[in-house]
């Protein structure tokens, strides 16, 4: 029997990657279940956490233990980046820095994200309940969702305190230089990091394998957030990517590929959610309904549906395809036949 050898696989709470990058996999909630912190280590053992992960005791044991094999103490961590400002990448910035003393490092707009999301003066557990609800969203939904937003402080608690990355220069980890590239749409200010020599990107939830990142409009952020989305990924597929190495999945070497994927999926999607509006006008909860029908279990997928199919409803109505107007404190969206 070969127990011992898979036991161990099941077990592996990192794997060693081309370049000496370390992939850690770090678990989460679902329906995801894992998110991929990244290890980099300078010539002189000092190390670059990307990632972290959300707060959990689970997440926090995997650092532990990562940080154990590699005979390293808290100490030698020197920085952290953060790509953007999700639950599942940021949430563990501020427990790590209490442990190492180092910096946290993301794009200024990500960090001003956070502040929205997560700052002590957030009003995001009123506003986007509201927001929502002026979308057609039932009350009874409304309310589980106040629920879920004030569950999320647990999983981003202690804040970091942040420096931010300037993104006109190239920024060292591992003993590389990396170029930062800030996109939005899936989170505002995302970073990515890109090694022209290696060809590697870090590219956080910007590009993914299999999924689609979920792309989120939200009261007081970007307001053309697939907008923003499509043309980050235009500019990341010039890019001479060999392997990219995503926040979720596995690294994949079909950058461009998956790239023309994601533009023609979101396509399709706007071609879906126009032809939803052609019987009669309908709010974002009733187009969110259709457009993913099935795929809904629980609040906190209702969430990011809701927030993709409002950002696909604006972006036809930035085109000139709908339109949305508001009566009596609720929005409805209007077909445009040219
Ligand atoms: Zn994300
Ligand atoms: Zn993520």
């Amino acid at each position: 029997m070969d127990g011992g050898k898979s036991r161990r696989e099941e077990t592996a709470r990192f794997k060693i990657q081309e370049g000496g990058l370390i992939q850690v996999l770090v678990p989460m909630a679902p329906p995801l279940l894992m998110m991929n912190g990244y290890l980099l280590r300078d010539d002189d053992g000092g190390i670059t956490v990307v990632d972290p992960g959300p707060r959990s005791r689970e997440a926090e044991a995997v650092w532990e233990e990562v940080l154990q094999e590699l005979g390293a103490s808290w100490n030698a961590v020197k920085q952290i980046v953060v790509t953007h400002h999700h639950p599942d990448h940021y949430g563990l910035a501020g427990w790590l820095q209490e442990r190492s003393g180092c910096r946290v490092w993301m794009s200024k707009r990500a960090h001003a994200e956070a502040e929205l999301m997560w700052g002590p003066a957030s009003v995001m557990e009123t506003e986007l309940p509201e927001f929502f609800a002026r979308h057609g969203m039932p009350e009874q939904r409304v309310a589980e969702l106040r629920e879920h937003q004030a569950a999320i402080w647990p999983v981003v608690s202690p804040q970091p305190a942040v420096s931010h990355v300037e993104t006109e220069r190239s920024f060292a980890m591992g003993g590389r230089e990396w170029l930062p590239l800030e996109t939005g749409g899936h989170a505002a200010g995302h970073l990515s990091f890109f090694h022209p020599g290696s060809g590697q990107l870090l590219c956080g939830d910007a590009v993914l394998p299999q999924i689609s990142p979920n792309i989120s409009l939200l009261p007081g952020s970007d307001p053309e957030p697939l907008r923003t989305f499509m043309d980050g990924l235009s500019m990341l597929r010039q890019l001479p990517v060999k392997t990219a190495f995503p926040g979720h999945r596995e690294p994949f070497g079909y950058f461009a590929g998956r790239i023309e994927q994601l533009l023609l999926h979101h396509e399709e999607r706007l071609d879906a959610a126009e032809s939803l509006l052609a019987d009669r006008p309908r709010s974002g909860f009733e187009v969110c309904g259709e457009l993913f029908r099935g795929r809904i279990s629980g609040i906190h997928q209702l969430r990011f549906a809701m927030s993709e199919a409002l950002a696909h409803l604006v972006e036809l109505e930035r085109r000139g395809r709908a339109v949305s107007e508001e009566k009596n404190g609720e929005i409805r969206f209007y077909r445009i036949d040219g």
